[in-house]
């Protein structure tokens, strides 16, 4: 028989654990059970109607062949108009490539760049797959905490404290996955007369969460705020959130043409086109009506604050007001110790209790001091009135 042996580089790294919790949801849904699932973080709302047209429209004129690795011409063209209207970006089609969702762009650019030994500075608590990509890539993670006092922002001190030779990447997400940070344009500003000490470092910023700002500011994206800065920032956006498209799995991102053509190279191997029928969905999402996103915005405001205040008012737990994207960041540590050991055990327990959260832990809560839960508000308000009703009962017997 065969030994199950697997390569170093996959030893190094833990399953998704967002995508885990869900799974295990859905699994114990079918069983019967009854589980409220605030763990993944997509929009419940339905996928825009034109949308759905479009893609229909691409499967009766068989739209169903190969289209170019990196996305075909239209597509490219819609996300040129995305970047340069909603994050005010001015790429060329050159300058952009597709993707099946924006985690294969970040999986490639981080892949085609690190060497071992090469250290990614990652904001913590970070998204799961962060550092896990890294680490598979075998470059070294470098957290760089953050507090909820500071609404989970670092300083450019901060910043420039934990850069040094080796530093290769820096990964920004603003709006922030798992905790709502958003960084302002003087933020940024700031960051940027950091990096332009610091030639040698990358940036990849995650601008996902984009169109979902409670701030009331516009959103301030890094590459277009410097431009001289672009030709090393990474800018990575997508349909999934803004449009309710997690499944169509379509990614965009803008960069340097050296780091484009090496993440097409990878995808020409990995996964080659995004799906061609997805493609034909993201061009009539980008290039078609864009305000429903209002009322979006204004469903999720009122969810935030709905959570938020419940939250806070279950002893053992606090939340900060997210500022942005639809998630809150729980700590819990008061509960921690004696009969629940750490926030796994918590977030099993509160499973227990019909409710499915994903650990802090996993999004290097732990480097901050924090232990406790996400919980994504992309749920509607009986939902998260009744999730969080459990959760407060299941707080209650600890
Ligand atoms: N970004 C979402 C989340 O954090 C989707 C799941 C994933 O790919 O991690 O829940």
């Amino acid at each position: 028989m065969t030994e199950p042996r697997l390569s170093a580089a996959l030893q190094r790294i833990a399953p998704s654990q967002t995508t885990a919790m869900t799974d295990r949801a859905t699994q114990l849904r079918a069983e019967g059970a009854d589980i409220i699932s605030l763990s993944v973080g997509e929009p419940d709302f339905d996928t825009p109607a034109h949308v759905v047209a479009a893609m229909k429209d691409a499967l009766d004129a068989g739209q169903t062949r190969y289209t170019p690795v990196g996305g075909t011409a239209a597509m490219k063209q819609a996300a040129a108009l995305h970047f340069k209207r909603d994050l005010g970006i001015a790429a060329e089609p050159t300058q952009i490539t597709i993707s099946a969702g924006g985690k294969q762009a970040i999986f490639h650019a981080l892949t085609a760049t690190i060497d071992p030994g090469d250290e990614v500075v990652i904001p913590a608590p970070w998204w799961v797959s962060y550092p896990e990509i890294v680490r598979f890539a075998g470059g070294t993670v470098v957290p760089l905490a953050t507090r909820p006092e500071t609404g989970f922002r670092f300083s450019a001190s901060e910043l420039e404290a934990v850069i040094t030779p080796k530093t290769r990447w820096l990964l920004m997400n603003s709006p922030g996955n798992p905790t709502g940070a958003v960084f302002s344009a003087e933020d940024l500003a700031a960051i940027a007369e950091v990096l332009a000490r610091h030639p040698h470092v990358l940036v990849m910023s995650d601008d996902i969460y984009a169109p979902l700002t409670y701030t009331g500011a516009p959103h301030a994206a890094l590459a277009a705020l410097r431009p001289d800065l672009a030709d090393r920032v990474l800018t990575v956006s997508g349909v999934s959130k803004s449009h309710a498209m997690t499944g169509l799995r379509i990614g965009v991102a803008t960069g340097p043409e050296w780091l484009i053509r090496a993440m097409e190279k990878l995808q020409s191997h990995s996964s080659g086109n995004p799906c061609s029928i997805s493609q034909a969905g993201a061009v009539a999402a980008f290039e078609g009506p864009q305000d429903f996103l209002v009322e979006w915005r204004e469903t999720f405001r009122r969810r935030r604050e709905l959570v938020v205040g419940r939250i806070n008012a279950i002893s053992g737990l606090s939340t900060p007001v997210p500022q942005g994207a639809f998630y809150c960041f729980v700590d819990a540590s008061p509960l921690i110790g004696g009969k629940i050991a750490d926030d796994g055990a918590l977030a099993l327990h509160l499973l227990e209790h019909g409710v499915a959260v994903v650990a802090a832990s996993a999004f290097g809560g732990t480097h901050s001091g924090l232990a406790g839960f996400r919980i994504s508000f992309a749920a509607s308000e009986a939902q998260l009135t009744e999730a969080i009703d459990r959760i407060e009962k299941a707080v209650s017997v600890l």
